[in-house]
Order: structure tokens, then C-alpha cells, then sequence
């Protein structure tokens, strides 16, 4: 089967973006890679790559030490970066962007030390049902030591959040909520513009993970105005060990440190520290310096092909994908919300999602199966795991066209 639309996303020539990335021309034994497993990490394009190793062939020094010409250079490099990422974001001050090794480290960050300077016992925290792990166990161990109370908010058979349940639980006793923009298990984008003004009516700060939403739409937080969010580089076609927490930087500011050490300090004596301004004050230690200089240039190449058009075209993937798989007998997609990403979770009548993902993987079709860091949507949809194909904008028809094929393989082995 084909996709009887396929000019219709002549905005996009995906072709020609695959010849951007070394990864997608791999083939083995003669069978070309099917790569959908993109919510769990993309690949890289050769530009990422190339400059990557331009900085550490050419323009290696460590950053923020000023003492030297090569070493104020990378600084200064550096230092766009950060300039870069808070464009990217929609945000003017640089000093609200703080690099960490991805969304995980990104959510700890705050939840140890908003946690620290604004939690206290008999106060409410809020997730949702449908939150990844990282979004879930920080604030669970943060809860416990605050003596603060974890709140969830359920959510419906199509996996969007009951923002009935959302109005009810919020109270002045929030302090913040803690929300996916878009759920990796599931594919659903949350309101999170209503999401935001609720919490702020009540005095609550938010966190957004946006581990999921950043690959695939514009991401405009000035618009959104939450108070922090998270996301990791290796997810918007950058390197891994890198990420980002944006912040508001009148809380940043009262916020104590989270890792203490070299550079984040502003006076170190033998009995006492005072710490450095945001963001260095988030940084403590050498960082990723590469891994940062790598994510501008992932940031370039996405801004390149325009944000907007990706989103477009991953629209059109995801109706097709659905349309497709919907047609298999036997097959129920989990996560069917109004508003989703590309991302398609489904289950097979009697088959495992390991043996779906085995069988698959000879077709060297690269999908995902198990809870996907996200057990509560498992249990919450009676399922122990889901087959999850996440498309980017360098997937093409074709290649769920071979998922499908492949699917309906597996169906025949255990029919
Ligand atoms: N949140 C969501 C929604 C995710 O999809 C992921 C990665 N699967 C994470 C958080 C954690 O990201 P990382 O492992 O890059 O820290």
C-alpha cells in the first residue's frame, strides 16, 4: 500500500534531508534500515557531526576559565550557544538557559532545589498518569523528604488528560505541577497554555517536559509562560549527555544549587561558599562543552528546514501511519488523544511487543517495545507494554508501509 497523497507534502523533500543523515543509508545484509524508534533517540545529520569534530580538531579548550585566547574563544562559543537555545525557545535572556545532560538531570534540577526553597511539608505536588519516569520519581523522592503530597491527575481511554480532575485538585496547597507537553507512551500534546494559567491563578509554578515536544513542534515559551522546561539534545537530532533546563530567572535566581563544585561559585573559603548567578550557578564542572556546541548546530539545522514544516509533515505521517495500522486486524492503538505527535503505541492481539520488535527487527525495522519509562500508562490501559513506532520528519511513507508489512508478518508467524 501506498499513500495516495504523497505530493501533497512536496514541502518537505524528504530525500534530499536523507542524504543528511549518515545512519539512514545503513543498511545490513543488503536490507536498508527502517529507523522509527525516533521518540527514544534521533540520528544525527553529518553537519552535527562535522562540527562536533571541527571544535574538537580546531577550537578545543575548556570554556568559562578565561585564560587564554583559544579557551576565551570557546567561551564566547559557547556562550552563543546558550544565545541560540533561548532564541530557539522564544525566550530573550540567555541567563534562563542552563545546560544539563538532558531532561532527566534537567527535572531532578528542580525538583531537588525548587524543592529545597519552596516545598514544605503539607504542601501538594502535582504529575500526571501519564509522565515518563523522570517525570515521576523526582518528585516522588522529593515529596517523601518534603513531607509534601503527589497528586496525579488521571487521565481518559484516548490518554488526554481529565482537565475536569486538573481543576479539582489544584489549590492553593499546589506549588507546582509537573507536566509532559507531549507524552512519549501515548503521542497526546497537553493543553499546556491552559494548563499553565490555571496553575499560575492558584499560585502553582510549572514544569513542562519537553523531551517529546521539541523534536516535533515550535516551541514558543514566552507564549506557554511556564516556569521551567526540560529537554535533551540527543531527542532534536543533537548529541547525547546534553539537554537544557530553561527557567524564569526570578526563580532561578533564589534557587540553591543542585551539583556544587568548580564554577558555580562566586567566594570559597575554608568555611564558607557564595554561589555564582544563574545559569553558572546550575553548571557546576567542566561541561559538555562539545556535546553544547553540537546542539547549536542541531538547533541551526532544524531552524534551516523551518520547525513549522516539520510539524506539517509529521502531521501527514502520523494520519498515514494511523490509517494504516488502524486497518490491521487485531491491532489496538493506545493513545488516540485529538491532539497527538507521531507517535503510534499499539498492542497485538496475543503477540508480545518483544516477540512484535524481534520479528520486526529482522526486516530491520527499528521500533520500540516495552512500558517506554512510562509503567503508570501501562497499568492505567491494562496493557504490560505497547509497540511504539515514533516518525520523524526524515521518515518516509514508504517506511510504514514496511512496518505494516512487517506487522502483518509477525500476525501470520502466530496466527
Ligand atoms: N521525558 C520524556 C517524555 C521522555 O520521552 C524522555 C526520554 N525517553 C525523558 C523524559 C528522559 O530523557 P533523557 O533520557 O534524555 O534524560
Amino acid at each position: 500500500m501506498s499513500n495516495p497523497n504523497k505530493t501533497v507534502s512536496a514541502s518537505l523533500d524528504v530525500d534530499k534531508i536523507r542524504q543528511d543523515f549518515p545512519m539512514l543509508s545503513k543498511r545490513i545484509n543488503g536490507k536498508p534500515l527502517v529507523y522509527l524508534d525516533n521518540g527514544a533517540t534521533t540520528q544525527k545529520p553529518l553537519s552535527v557531526i562535522k562540527r562536533m569534530e571541527r571544535f574538537d580538531t580546531e577550537e578545543y579548550a575548556t570554556v568559562r576559565r578565561g585564560a587564554y585566547q583559544l579557551g576565551e574563544m570557546a567561551t564566547n562559543t559557547y556562550e552563543e550557544t546558550r544565545k541560540k537555545l533561548a532564541r530557539f525557545l522564544g525566550v530573550e535572556d540567555a541567563r534562563q538557559i542552563i545546560f544539563t545532560s538532558g531532561t532527566t538531570q534537567s527535572i531532578n534540577l528542580v525538583a531537588y532545589s525548587f524543592g529545597k526553597k519552596y516545598i514544605q511539608s503539607g504542601d501538594e505536588v502535582m504529575i500526571s498518569n501519564m509522565e515518563h519516569h523522570a517525570n515521576i520519581i523526582p518528585w516522588q523522592t522529593m515529596c517523601e523528604e518534603r513531607g509534601a503530597t503527589l497528586k496525579i491527575i488521571p487521565i481518559n481511554d484516548a490518554g488526554e488528560l481529565i482537565m475536569e480532575d486538573y481543576d479539582r485538585l489544584l489549590s492553593s496547597k499546589t506549588k507546582i505541577v509537573a507536566i509532559t507537553h507531549v507524552s512519549n507512551a501515548l503521542g497526546t500534546i497537553n493543553p499546556v497554555k491552559e494548563i499553565v494559567s490555571k496553575a499560575h491563578a492558584v499560585g502553582a509554578k510549572v514544569l513542562l517536559d519537553g523531551a517529546q515536544s521539541t523534536p516535533h513542534m515550535k516551541v514558543d515559551l514566552q507564549d506557554i509562560d511556564c516556569d521551567f522546561y526540560a529537554f535533551s539534545g540527543h531527542k532534536i537530532y543533537g548529541p547525547s549527555g546534553i539537554g537544557v533546563l530553561y527557567g524564569k530567572y526570578e526563580l532561578l535566581k533564589e534557587m540553591p544549587p543542585y551539583v556544587t563544585g568548580g564554577e558555580m561559585i562566586n567566594v570559597v573559603t575554608l568555611e564558607k561558599t557564595t554561589y555564582a548567578k544563574p545559569p553558572a550557578r546550575f553548571e557546576g564542572g567542566t561541561p559538555p562543552i562539545t556535546q553544547v556546541i553540537g546542539l547549536g548546530e542541531a538547533v541551526d539545522y532544524l531552524t534551516n528546514i523551518g520547525i513549522e514544516k516539520i510539524d506539517a509533515y509529521e502531521r501527514e505521517l502520523l494520519a498515514y501511519g494511523t490509517k494504516v495500522l488502524s486497518e490491521i486486524p487485531g491491532l489496538r492503538i493506545i493513545g488516540t488523544a485529538k491532539h497527538k505527535a507521531s507517535i503510534i503505541s499499539f498492542v497485538l492481539e496475543s503477540v508480545h511487543p518483544h516477540d512484535v520488535i524481534t520479528l520486526l527487527d529482522q526486516d530491520l525495522v527499528a521500533v520500540r517495545g516495552g512500558h517506554h519509562c512510562a509503567q503508570p500508562v501501562m497499568t492505567r490501559f491494562c496493557v504490560p507494554a505497547t509497540t511504539r513506532a515514533s516518525m520523524s520528519f526524515y521518515n518516509k511513507y514508504e517506511e510504514i508501509d514496511a512496518l505494516a508489512a512487517g506487522i502483518r508478518k509477525v500476525q501470520e508467524v502466530f496466527a
